[in-house]
């Protein structure tokens, strides 16, 4: 390095400085620079040239102008007060190099010997030093302040540091946990086991990482995420490991509730819709691996919606909750039912050896659902249907599987109830015919296929033909006559009963003015169904538009009805009563009514349902029966209509326990209006008693 030293310098002192490895420079009185060490050129790129004058040093080696004035009046202070004491006070500062970089260098001075006027700087980069301090600042911060937890172990695995949130997270303090080992802070619920194979990761790759249940001082149980880093000596030995923990027990809790809250019945605790589909996605994929087939049951309660109607919901909740319990003890694994929906539920029977094990489960359901329940007070009784498929000889998605044990039920349903059904290709193709033929009732009316026939219903003393019920028939083009008791639900189920009972209702208004000429009080029954009861009518507007009179007209209803308690219902039944229009109770005896209901509705006539009537003899339950509500009903002062009359031995029987008027095929089928007028007629011209084809 070349040099201005002007100073009784020798050839040896700048040598020497020169090869020193430490940057120095030379200040004279002047506060010009001059002379830099090689060293010094080294390491901040400036040579003597770039910064000999206070005004070139000014712009170039510090950042800016103000930060320099400081330094230069710090600089100042330390000189005055190094020339009064002899010894210069070491100054920190901040220099840019030629190349940009920022250094922080500690600058000491001191006097030439050979000059005192002159001062020799020896200049230290503390840069990394000042980085390391700072970083060491960080981190102390960050442990002290951070939320996570955080502890420090040895290489022996003894605890020796932890941070305040280390605390507040287990409540152990210092004096707690410092140089115990860091395994008392685990679960109990952990065998050794995971301890090892914790451990051993660790050995292996330095780093742990997942979920731990952790004691508070306490005892309680958290869990946290924790993460595990190592800090190795120079001779790769572990030096210290550092864990970092979060509480996450209440994200968990969350997340299990909207899991269950996802995936469960909340009233029945059973898992629901979704989480079948899921398990039954599962189960099809192990079949095709296991080659044993499955089976699901779709099973409905069988007068569920009764029940709930008579007894209220809170009774309809409980006897779900207790018939959920019935169905799960008898499955063999509990996640495999599952509430479907309303009183459905389904029942997965996975990897089966035997295949006759479905029909003996099944029964066991289907027998326990058969026990009386007890709830709150009132003994309950209901039965199940159940339909059956089996994957994958049946199916082969979900999808239609579900649909397959679906349609079954509805056949176990069709075939009196309480009873399971094996899904057949039979039963889709009815389905599928049930479809079409709902389809082709929209049209029905418009197309007038269809037509009331009327039943004559005899009073039983003079086996006279006093009143007919209305029965609507529908004459199909391609299938002939299609029964009321396959069509009607379907016009039920699609609301297109309304617009036919309405047809219905009209239809037997004119048809009862016919029959009147034959006998003025002769009196015209409809039957009306529940659903009829939602919408608007205009019936008794009706009436009163062709001037007839309205006590001609009777109203059949099913118990359902008078069972639930609804003012849209009650208003109807009143305005009926209020227009003059009778009402009789229709199938009587297979509901839930009592006779409360009877007298508080004001209902005139009982119908005894067909199952009672067909297997009536001297002693059977069904006399006791039929008898009871015979004698009940006139107390009431009802009269009682017997249906399904087939017998002269059934006949005689209603007539010696006092019913008061039959109706069946003994007397009469259902007839077109002009065969009923003939009959009418022929009565009247023989005025004796007969029986008609
Ligand atoms: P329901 O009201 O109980 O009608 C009596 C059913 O018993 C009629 O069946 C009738 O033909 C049948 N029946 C009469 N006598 C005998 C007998 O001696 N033995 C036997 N085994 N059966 C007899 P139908 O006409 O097939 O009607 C079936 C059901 O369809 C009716 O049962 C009724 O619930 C419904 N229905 C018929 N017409 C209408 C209607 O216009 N509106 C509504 N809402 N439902 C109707
Ligand atoms: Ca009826
Ligand atoms: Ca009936």
């Amino acid at each position: 390095m070349t040099s201005e030293l002007s100073i009784e310098n020798t050839e040896l002192t700048q040598t020497i400085l020169n090869a020193s490895p430490t940057p120095f420079i030379v200040h004279n009185k002047q506060k010009e620079i001059v002379y830099v060490n090689d060293a010094f050129t080294a390491q901040f790129g400036y040579t003597l040239k770039d910064i000999s004058t206070p005004d070139k040093r000014g712009t170039t080696i510090y950042s800016n102008r103000e930060y320099a004035c400081k330094i230069k009046k710090i600089w100042e202070q330390h000189l005055k007060e190094g020339i009064q004491n002899n010894i210069f006070k070491p100054l920190e500062v901040q220099l840019r190099c030629k190349n940009g970089d920022c250094r922080t260098i500690i600058a000491h001075a001191t006097h030439l010997p050979e000059s005192a006027n002159n001062l020799l700087i020896s200049l230290h980069d503390i840069t990394r030093h000042k980085q390391n301090e700072e970083m060491i600042q960080l981190a102390s911060t960050v442990f002290q302040h951070s939320g996570e937890g955080m502890l420090v172990t040895s290489a022996e695995k003894n605890i020796i540091a932890i941070n305040p949130a280390f605390s507040s997270i287990t409540n152990f303090s210092e004096a707690d946990v410092l140089n115990k080992p860091a395994s008392i802070l685990i679960s109990k619920r952990y065998d050794s086991a995971f301890l090892t194979e914790v451990n051993s990761i660790l050995e292996l790759s330095g780093q742990w990482q997942g979920e731990v249940w952790v004691c508070r001082k306490k005892g309680e149980e958290i869990l946290v995420w924790s993460t595990i880093n190592t800090i190795y000596n120079e001779d790769g030995s572990v030096k210290q490991r550092v864990t970092l923990f979060s509480d996450i027990t209440e994200k968990r809790q969350a997340e299990l509730l909207a899991l269950k809250q996802a995936n469960y019945d909340p009233l029945t605790s059973l898992p629901n819709r979704t989480f079948f589909f899921t398990r039954l996605e599962e189960e099809i994929k192990n079949s095709n691996i296991t080659n044993k087939p499955l089976a699901i049951f779709f099973l409905d309660l069988d007068g569920f919606k009764v029940i709930n109607d008579a007894f209220g919901h809170p009774v309809g909740d409980k006897l779900l909750i207790e018939a959920g319990k019935r169905i799960a003890d008898t499955a063999p694994n509990e996640d495999s039912v599952a509430r479907f929906g309303g009183d459905e539920f389904t029942v997965l029977l996975p990897n089966l050896n035997d295949l006759n094990r479905i029909a003996l489960i099944a029964d066991t359901i289907i027998t326990s659902l058969n026990q009386p329940f007890q709830i709150e007070g009132n003994l309950v009784y209901i039965s199940a249907s159940i339909g059956i498929t089996i994957y994958p000889d049946d199916a082969l998605t979900a999808d239609d599987l579900l649909r397959n044990a679906d349609q079954a039920m509805y056949f176990a349903k069709d075939a009196g109830r309480s009873r399971y059904f094996y899904f057949t290709q039979q039963m889709q193709r009815s389905s599928i015919e049930r479809f079409s033929l709902t389809n082709d009732l929209r049209e029905a009316l418009e197309l007038n296929q269809l037509e009331v026939y009327y039943q004559p219903i005899v009073y039983l003393p003079t086996k006279k033909i006093q009143k007919a019920e209305a029965l609507l028939r529908w004459n199909h083009p391609e299938r002939g006559m299609v029964s009321p008791s396959i069509f009607i639900p379907l016009a039920e189920e699609t609301g297109l009963i309304n617009e036919i009972g309405n047809w219905v209702f009209h239809q037997a208004v004119q048809h009862a003015q016919l029959f009147q000429q034959h006998n003025p009080d002769f009196q015209v029954s409809v039957n009306v169904s529940p659903v009829q009861f939602k919408a608007q009518n205009d019936w008794t507007s009706a009436i009163s538009e062709v001037y007839f009179s309205s006590c001609n007209l009777v109203i059949e209803i099913t118990e359902s009805l008078l069972v639930k308690d609804d003012r849209q219902i009650i208003d109807q039944l009143l305005d009926f009563r209020t227009a003059g229009i009778q009402v009789a109770i229709d199938d009587f005896g297979t509901g839930y009514a009592s006779l409360s209901y009877l007298n508080k509705f004001d209902i005139d006539y009982l119908k005894i349902d067909q199952s009672f009537i067909q297997n009536l003899s001297t002693d059977s339950s069904e006399m006791a029966l039929s008898e009871a509500i015979i004698v009940m009903a006139h107390k009431l002062g009802l009269k009682v209509i017997a249906e399904g009359v087939e017998t002269e031995q059934q006949s005689g029987l209603l007539y010696s326990a006092g019913c008061d008027f039959v109706q069946g095929h003994l007397f009469s089928q259902p007839l077109p209006v002009n065969k009923l007028l003939g009959l009418l007629s022929s009565e009247k011209s023989s005025e004796s008693a007969l029986y008609f084809e």
